[in-house]
């Protein structure tokens, strides 16, 4: 088991991408504590975790807002004592060219996006420094590095997380602590859809031009990014510091 007796905080893990990593993680031996903003969600991760054997808990908290953000760490503390790997994960869509996006929709996207990576990372780091080691998972996405029509807000949050993972390793490596981002191209989960819904008229054929735009002709899953997370997460990737991990099919040489 590759997680055995970690504690892992996974932001957004109600749904794609962060559940299959919470599935995961707990199958390789973590006590996984599933965060989200809906409750719903976050509660069928856990009761998945639950029912296949493995440890989880489930706290409700706005990755955005610092006293949320603040509660949800002294929970963990008092629960475990400790926060392992922290695996921020939440993250919401943004649509259209400089010109078309309205300056609140922009704000939200920098929000959740970066602010969210910024505020869980805020709190958790004392104590992985305390501790003289952890393991933290920034997600960026394929995005950060190519150019794609009409996603300017999303391209920029996560070419700016693409940035603060290196800014974050530089000033915490001497504590042992390692940073990482991972990179994934176009992955089937409820944001995709809703984004493919959204944008276009004819969502099957946006899907059979992504497909196209990535070298391995199709699309990623939840379970792709799921591995490239653990691998990060565990110690197999000790020697991995401030990287950009890709999981895109060769999105980027499309
Ligand atoms: P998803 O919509 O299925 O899951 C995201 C989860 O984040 C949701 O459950 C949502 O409720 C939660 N969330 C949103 N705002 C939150 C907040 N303020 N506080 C706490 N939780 C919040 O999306 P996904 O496709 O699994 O994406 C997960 C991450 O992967 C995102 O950061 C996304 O940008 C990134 N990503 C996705 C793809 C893809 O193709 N799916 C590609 C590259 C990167």
């Amino acid at each position: 088991m590759r997680l055995q007796g970690k504690i892992a905080l996974i932001t957004g893990s109600g749904s794609g991408i962060g559940r299959s990593s919470a599935l995961l993680f707990a199958r390789e031996g973590a006590t996984v504590v599933v965060n989200d903003l809906d409750p719903v969600k976050g509660a069928e991760t856990v009761g998945e975790i639950v029912q296949a054997g493995g440890a989880a808990i489930f706290i409700q908290a706005d990755v955005t807002n610092p006293d949320s953000v603040q509660a949800m760490v002294s929970r963990i503390m008092e629960t475990y004592g400790r926060v392992d790997v922290l695996f921020n994960n939440a993250g919401i869509s943004g649509v259209g060219a400089i010109h078309e996006v309205e300056p609140d929709a922009w704000d939200r996207v920098m929000n959740v996006n970066i602010r969210g990576v910024y505020l869980p990372s805020k709190y958790v780091l004392p104590i992985m420094m305390e501790r003289s080691s952890g393991s933290i998972i920034n997600m960026s996405s394929c995005v950060a590095e190519i150019g794609l029509a009409r996603r300017a807000s999303y391209s920029a949050s996560k070419g700016a997380i693409l940035a603060l993972t290196k800014s974050m390793q530089v000033d915490y490596a001497t504590y042992g602590i390692r940073v990482n981002a991972l990179l994934p191209g176009t992955i089937m989960t409820p944001f995709v859809e809703n984004y493919l819904k959204t944008s276009y008229e004819d969502p099957e054929a946006a899907i059979e031009a992504i497909k196209k735009r990535q070298l391995s002709g199709e699309l990623g899953t939840p379970e792709d990014v799921a591995q490239a997370a653990l691998f990060l997460a565990s110690d197999e990737s000790k020697f991995m510091m401030g990287s950009p991990l890709y999981i895109d099919g060769g999105a980027v040489f499309g």
